[in-house]
C-alpha cells in the first residue's frame, strides 16, 4: 500500500466537503486499482490484490468504511455508501475481466458461463441503482465503452488468451451480455425519462386553490376626482360637458374673447407658441398656434355652433408661461362655465355660483363677490368663500391667525361675470335679446383648498405616496 493512502485519513482531513470532491477521490482510487491490477496480473495472484482492496479486514474498503463513512458529514453519507458499493462492484468486475480466463480457473464452457452470469448480476445491480442520466452514462461507459469498457476487456483478456476450443462459447456469452446490457440501459433510460417527465409535470401542475396574482388597481388622480365632483354638481342643475382643443388659435384664445392683440391682459396670459406652419384663422390672416391659456375659447366655439339656450361647462388642461412654484405651474386645470339664454339675470348668476360653492365646500360656507375686471365679462366679479379651515373667523384653533386665509377669513376662489355683450358680436348672437354669465374655476386651486394641499407641484410629480392618500 502507498504511504499517502487517502483512505487512512478522514474526509475532513482530506478537505472533502462536497459530492464532486468525493467523486474525484473515488476516481483516483479506481485508477490506482487498475494500475495495481495490471502489475499484479503479471506476477502475483489477483486474489491477494482483491483482498487488499475489498477484503474483510485491513482493506481499502474497510478503511473507507472506518475513516470516510463513519466520520462523514450527514449530507455526504448516503452518496458515500452508494459510491463505495459501486466501487467494490467495479473492483470485483475489473479484477475479473483484466485477468486471463485461466487465472480465473474458468477452463470449460460451464465455468465460463458462470463467470458471465456473475458479471451480469453485478451489472443488473448497478443499473438498478442509476438515479439519473449522469449515473446511467457512467454505467454505460464502464460496461460498453469501445475503448475501456468491460466488454472490451473481456475481448482482450478472456477471448484472445483462451484456448481455441473455448473461443466460440466466449463469443456467444459476450454477445448475450452485450445485448442484455444494451437493452437494460435503454429500458432504464426510458424509465428515468418518464419519471423526469412526471416530476416536471408535477412541478408545473396548476394549483387552482392558490390565490392569484393581485394586480394593484389604480385610482383616479385627485385632479380627475375634483373634475368629476364639479361636473356632477353642474350636471344636477342642467349643465352639460363639452371639451375643446388644447392647441388654439389666437383668435379663439384672445380676440373673440374681446382681448385684442395689444390688450394688457395678454401679458398675464403669456403662453407657449408652437413651432408649426402658420395657421389660416377665421379672419383669413395666417397666425401661429398656441397652447390655450384658459378654457374660455370653448365659450366661443360653443356659441358658434349652438343657439341659446346654452348651459355648458368645459373641463380641461390649460397652459401659461409661469415658472413652477408652490402656487404656479406651466400646466394646470380649469373648468369653464357658460350659461346664455334670453332671461338670465345677475341673480341667476350669483345663485348658481353660491349653489356650487356650498355643494363643493359644504353648506356652512358663505360666499361673497367683489367687483373685478375681465375683458370678456361685464360686470366682472371675483368670488370669495369664507375660509373653510377657520370657519370664516380668521383665527386658528390653536390660537394666532389662520395660516390658510392669513387671518382674512375669506379665500379668493375664482373670477366670473356676466358675458360682455361685445362677445356676442363674434358669434352672431343678438346682444339685445340674450344675456348670460361665465366663470372660470381653477381646479388645482380648489383641490388644494378643499384637501389642505399647500404645493401645486404634487399634482404633477406622480409620487405614489401622495396619490395613495386619495384613493
Ligand atoms: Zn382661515
Amino acid at each position: 500500500m502507498l504511504s499517502e493512502d487517502p483512505t487512512k485519513k478522514s474526509l475532513t482531513e482530506l478537505g472533502v466537503t462536497d459530492a464532486v470532491q468525493l467523486a474525484h477521490r473515488f476516481y483516483e482510487l479506481r485508477a490506482r486499482f487498475q494500475r495495481e491490477l495490471a502489475r499484479a496480473s503479471e506476477g502475483e495472484g489477483w486474489e491477494r490484490l482483491r483482498d487488499e482492496w475489498v477484503g474483510p479486514e485491513g482493506s481499502v474498503q474497510s478503511r473507507i468504511l472506518a475513516n470516510w463513512i463513519r466520520t462523514a458529514p450527514e449530507h455526504l453519507k448516503a452518496g458515500l455508501v452508494q459510491d463505495l458499493q459501486n466501487f467494490i462492484n467495479e473492483v470485483f468486475i475489473l479484477s475479473a475481466v483484466l485477468q486471463p480466463l485461466d487465472q480465473l480457473r474458468a477452463t470449460d464452457a460451464a465455468k465460463i458461463e458462470s463467470q458471465f452470469r456473475n458479471l451480469r448480476g453485478l451489472f443488473d445491480r448497478e443499473v438498478k441503482e442509476c438515479r439519473d442520466e449522469v449515473d446511467l452514462g457512467i454505467t454505460e461507459r464502464f460496461w460498453i465503452s469501445p475503448k475501456s469498457g468491460v466488454l472490451k476487456h473481456i475481448a482482450a483478456n478472456w477471448r484472445k488468451t483462451a484456448p481455441r476450443d473455448l473461443v466460440p462459447s466466449i463469443g456467444r456469452e459476450e454477445n448475450k451480455l452485450k445485448a442484455h446490457i444494451t437493452r437494460e440501459i435503454a429500458e432504464r433510460r426510458a424509465t428515468l425519462e418518464s419519471g423526469a417527465e412526471e416530476s416536471a409535470l408535477a412541478r408545473e401542475r396548476i394549483d387552482l386553490s392558490l390565490p392569484g396574482v393581485i394586480r394593484p388597481i389604480g385610482s383616479h388622480h385627485l385632479i380627475r376626482q375634483v373634475f368629476q365632483e364639479i361636473e356632477d354638481i353642474f350636471f344636477s342643475i342642467g349643465f352639460s360637458v363639452v371639451e375643446g382643443p388644447e392647441i388654439e388659435t389666437p383668435y379663439y384664445n384672445f380676440e373673440a374673447l374681446n382681448i385684442p392683440e395689444f390688450h394688457p391682459v395678454r401679458d398675464d396670459m403669456d403662453t407657449f407658441y408652437l413651432e408649426l406652419p402658420l395657421f389660416s384663422d377665421k379672419n383669413a390672416a395666417k397666425t401661429p398656434l398656441l397652447l390655450r391659456t384658459h378654457t374660455s375659447p370653448m365659450q366661443i366655439r360653443t356659441m358658434e355652433k349652438q343657439k341659446p339656450p346654452v348651459r355648458v361647462i368645459v373641463p380641461g388642461k390649460v397652459y401659461r408661461r409661469d415658472n413652477p412654484d408652490a402656487t404656479h405651474s406651466f400646466a394646470f386645470h380649469q373648468i369653464e362655465g357658460l350659461a346664455v339664454d334670453t332671461d338670465i339675470t345677475f341673480c341667476d348668476f350669483t345663485g348658481t355660483i353660491e349653489y356650487f360653492v356650498k355643494q363643493f365646500f359644504g353648506p356652512s360656507v358663505k360666499t361673497r363677490f367683489r367687483p373685478s375686471y375681465f375683458p370678456f365679462t361685464e360686470p366682472s366679479v371675483e368670488f370669495d368663500v369664507s375660509c373653510p379651515f377657520c370657519g370664516g373667523t380668521g383665527a386658528a384653533a390653536a390660537g394666532g391667525t389662520c395660516s390658510k386665509c392669513k387671518g382674512a377669513a375669506w379665500i379668493e376662489l375664482f373670477g366670473a361675470g356676466m358675458v360682455d355683450p361685445a362677445v356676442y358680436g363674434f358669434v352672431n348672437y343678438d346682444a339685445k335679446k340674450v344675456s348670460g354669465f361665465a366663470f372660470g374655476i381653477g381646479i388645482d386651486r380648489l383641490a388644494m383648498l378643499k384637501y389642505g394641499i399647500d404645493d401645486i407641484q404634487v399634482f404633477f410629480q406622480n409620487d405614489v405616496r401622495f396619490l395613495k392618500q386619495f384613493p
